[in-house]
């Protein structure tokens, strides 16, 4: 079984993550930046972020065998913060570097002004730049933040297979059923989606431009729910060929619209290596 994890924030997470996913098969992921919990004062400190998950994280990220991608974008929570919004005006020469597969996290927070401009601005930039957009949706009045997103997805003229509107729930996956965008969801250990959840959205509605991801960051969360929602939809009666669809296909074909994703490195469910590689062990 091959995994690639098209949503999760691995700079949150520590070496025993990696290599637990890649004796589980997770051989790809996706780092889109997002907000880091505690608020950042300053444009500099985003741009620290930026090439950290650009440079440091796939390096740590090999070391394990496991191909790391970033998405770039200031995120809706921020974007409320005048200290960052300055931010928006660095973006264009972050994603124009190699390792970026899309504009994201962007979306809404909130629903503020504020976020409807930032939203607004960096979809031009995806079509700008030629890049899909990954679309965080709100945890709170999801149904009208959805709503709203792809109002605004819409009329910025981008083509709507090349976002994904992500974090999804049965409640929101009818908005987005045959808008033409991919349907995100992330599988979170207590709120949001669950495993037994996701295979019956499958069941219900197919695999078609479905992505699943575990979202993990600093909060509650797990790298290896892609892994035990995969092995849930086996258990419910989709075979190997469904699972690799979901689960690896579906996130190649909507990455590999940035014409950037390498996937040249995979090497399947590597063993890690870890042990007398020249990672750096914390605190050094
Ligand atoms: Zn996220």
């Amino acid at each position: 079984m091959r995994i690639f994890d098209p949503h999760i924030h691995m700079t949150s997470r520590t070496t025993d993550d990696y290599a637990r996913m890649a004796a589980a098969g997770i051989a790809a992921v996706v780092e889109p930046s997002f907000w880091l919990g505690q608020p950042r004062t300053n444009p500099g400190s985003f741009t620290d972020y930026f090439d950290s998950i650009l440079g440091w994280e796939p390096y740590r990220a090999a070391q394990f065998g496991v191909v790391h991608h970033a998405t770039i974008a200031l995120n809706p929570k921020e974007a409320n913060d005048p200290r960052c919004r300055p931010v928006l005006d660095l973006l264009p020469r972050y994603l124009d570097k190699d390792r970026v597969v899309a504009v994201g996290e962007i979306g809404y927070d909130s629903m503020t002004p504020e976020e409807d401009d930032a939203f607004e601005r960096q979809l031009a930039l995806a079509v700008e730049h030629e890049l899909p957009a990954l679309v965080h949706t709100p945890h709170r009045d999801k149904a009208a933040g959805t709503r709203r997103t792809l109002d605004l997805v819409k009329a910025s003229g981008i083509e709507p297979g090349r976002v994904a509107v992500d974090h999804l729930n049965e409640v929101t996956i009818d908005l987005v059923h045959g808008s033409g965008c991919w349907m995100g969801f992330s599988i979170y250990p207590e709120t949001k989606m669950s495993p037994p959840r996701m295979v019956e959205l499958l069941r219900r509605y197919g695999t078609e431009r479905v992505l699943v991801n575990s979202a993990a960051d600093w909060g509650v969360s797990d790298p290896l729910l892609t892994v035990e929602t995969a092995e849930a939809m086996l258990a419910a009666g989709f075979d190997e060929d469904d699972v690799d669809r979901v689960m690896w296909r579906n996130p190649v074909e909507f990455y590999s619209q940035s014409g950037r994703l390498d996937l040249t490195g995979v090497t399947g469910a590597a063993e890690p290596t870890f042990a007398g590689s020249s990672i750096k062990r914390g605190g050094e």
